[in-house]
Order: structure tokens, then sequence, then C-alpha cells
């Protein structure tokens, strides 16, 4: 009886609660049997060589097509997958996909690199630096070709441990960058103590850089000051968001290292970036041309 109590107890919490807790929390549960059914893919956005504007890599973004409510942002399931756990497992099946197309595409030949996102829970795992190891042995590559993306959020986790796994990483060969840069809240010391190769700033700084926005002076003196700094701490910059080509050429001149953004490549599924890497036809009407 007293399990029945608890059931009208759960359908009269549900009727209270808000469409979007209810959203969230079918997602949720959805996110377990998602991996299994094949419902995430890869989409691969660009990474530029600043100075010559070649392609230095790829960073994947990963896409949830769910059966009944269509493409879902990871900026809503990813938040969901770290509080319900599902994030190890689904981090797992993204970084062995990004190694098995990395071989696949032979990118280390071909000299660019390829980055993955990773969430605070899947860095803190005691296992995470022999997952990254098997992944790299099984798809027969080098760590140098592989670069993690890590969010201020992992720092502040646990410190001490974060430092640990990224030196481990390191050892394998493997860069490690910090993503969003200057949305959190780490302090100097963080860049200063945590093994990183890499600098992202966030696209949020990029939205005021602009000649004709009244923020202009401001906003180019500290994006360059960030710049600097990086390049004090020896790591490389990458700016995110780049919209327009004067948002590049201010960045050239600050001395930016890398840029990812609109206006360079949007994000696209893997047969778009294999047609691009083949060299193929960049516009679907040189097909029919010819
Ligand atoms: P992020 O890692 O900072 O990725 C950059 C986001 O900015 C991507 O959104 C990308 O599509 C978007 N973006 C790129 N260029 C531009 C631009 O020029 N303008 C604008 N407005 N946006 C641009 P997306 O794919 O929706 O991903 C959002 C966030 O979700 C990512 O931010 C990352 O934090 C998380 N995420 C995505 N894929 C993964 C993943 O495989 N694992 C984990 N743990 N998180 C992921
Ligand atoms: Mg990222
Ligand atoms: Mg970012
Ligand atoms: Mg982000």
């Amino acid at each position: 009886q007293a399990k029945q109590k608890s059931g009208l107890w759960a359908v009269r919490f549900t009727q209270e609660l808000s469409v979007e807790e209810q959203t969230r929390r079918r997602l949720k549960a959805d996110l377990k049997n998602a991996i299994a059914t094949e419902q995430f893919s890869l989409h691969y956005q660009g990474q530029y060589h600043m100075c010559s504007r070649t392609l230095a890599g790829f960073e994947c973004l990963v896409r949830w097509q769910h059966p009944q409510l269509g493409l879902i942002s990871p900026q809503l399931f990813i938040p969901l997958a770290e509080e319900s756990g599902s994030i190890v497992e689904l981090g797992e099946w993204i970084l062995r996909e990004a190694c098995r197309q990395a071989r696949a595409w032979n990118l280390a030949e071909l000299g660019l690199s390829i980055s993955v996102n990773v969430s605070p829970l899947e860095f803190s795992q005691a296992d995470f630096v022999a997952r990254v190891q098997a992944a790299l042995n099984d798809f027969g590559l080098s760590g140098h070709g592989l670069t993690l993306e890590v969010t201020e959020g992992m720092v502040h986790r646990d410190i001490e441990g974060g430092v640990t796994v990224s030196h481990q990483l390191r050892c394998l060969g493997v860069q490690v960058a910090m993503d969003d840069f200057g949305t959190g809240y780490s302090s100097l010391n963080v860049l200063k103590e945590f093994p990183l190769e890499e600098l992202k700033i966030d696209r949020a700084f990029l939205k005021d850089l602009h000649s004709n926005h009244p923020d202009y002076t401001r906003t180019r003196h500290l994006m360059g000051t960030i710049i600097n700094l990086a390049h004090i701490l020896e790591l490389q910059v990458v700016a995110e968001g780049v919209e327009t080509e004067e948002q590049c050429e201010i960045l050239q001149e600050l001395g930016c290292d890398k840029v990812q953004g609109y206006w360079l490549a949007k994000p696209a599924p893997a047969h778009e970036v294999e047609a691009l890497l083949r060299g193929g036809p960049p516009h679907p009407k040189a097909d029919r041309a010819s």
C-alpha cells in the first residue's frame, strides 16, 4: 500500500511540474539508451591558422537526433547528461568516434588535429587517461593529433587532480585547451599552474569586436591583453565565434594564433567534411555543371 501511495504522489507531483522541467526529465531518461540506438553523431568545425588562413584541424561537436523531439542542442542536453552521469558513457563514445573518424580521414598524415570537448565529470574519472590511451591505441593514433577542450569548471572541481591528469595527458602527447576562457572565474594562478597548450577565448568577447561598436577600443585592448598574457604563458590562442572578416583582421593584428567561427566554417556533418578533404566540389552547383 505504501508503494501505491508514493505512486500517487509521483503523479500529482508531475502534474505540477512546468513543461520545461518535464522535458528535462524526459530527455534525461531518454539519454540512457540514446547511445545504444545510435541517436548521436558528431559535427566538425574547422579551426584555421591565423596567418595562412589554412585548415589546422577540427573541433568535434556532438548532435542528438531525438526520434520524437528532433534535433536537441548540446547546450540543453550536455548539462542534463552531466547531472545524470550519462556524460561519462556519452563522452567515451564521442572520444572514440572522433578518433575513429580522425583515422578514417588520415588527419595525422594531413597535419590536421582533432579537438574533443570533455566535461568536468569525465575528466575526474579515475580511468580517464586510460580511456584516452585506449582510444588512441585502438585507432592507431598518436596523442599529438588530439586536443582535449576542458572548461574552467573542471579546474575548480579539483585543481590538484586536474593538474595530475593534465600532466599524464601531456605524457601521451595530447594537448589540453582551456575552452570558453573569460566566462568563468579562473584566477590567473590557475592558468599558470595548470598544464595547458591552448587558450580558447569565448565568443562573448568577440561580439563587441568591430570598429563601429561604441565599446570597440576597450574591447580591442582587452582582447590584445588576453592574447599577450596567453603568449607569456606559452599558450596558443584560439578565438571562437569569429563571424566577420573585420574581426578576423583585428585578431590577426593582435597576434591571435588560430580562428574558428561561422565566417570561416560552420560545424558540418562528416560527409560534408569528407568532400572538403577530398577537394571535391565546394558547392553542389559545380556538380550539375559538369
Ligand atoms: P563550445 O565547445 O564552446 O563550442 C562552440 C560552440 O559555438 C558550438 O555550439 C558551435 O557551433 C558554436 N559556434 C561556432 N562558431 C560560431 C560562430 O561564429 N557564432 C556563433 N554564434 N556560434 C558559433 P554547439 O555545437 O551548439 O555546442 C555548444 C556547447 O556544447 C559547446 O561549446 C560545448 O560546451 C558543448 N558541447 C558540444 N559538443 C560537445 C561534446 O562532444 N562534449 C561535451 N562535453 N560538450 C560538448
Ligand atoms: Mg569547445
Ligand atoms: Mg567554447
Ligand atoms: Mg561552451
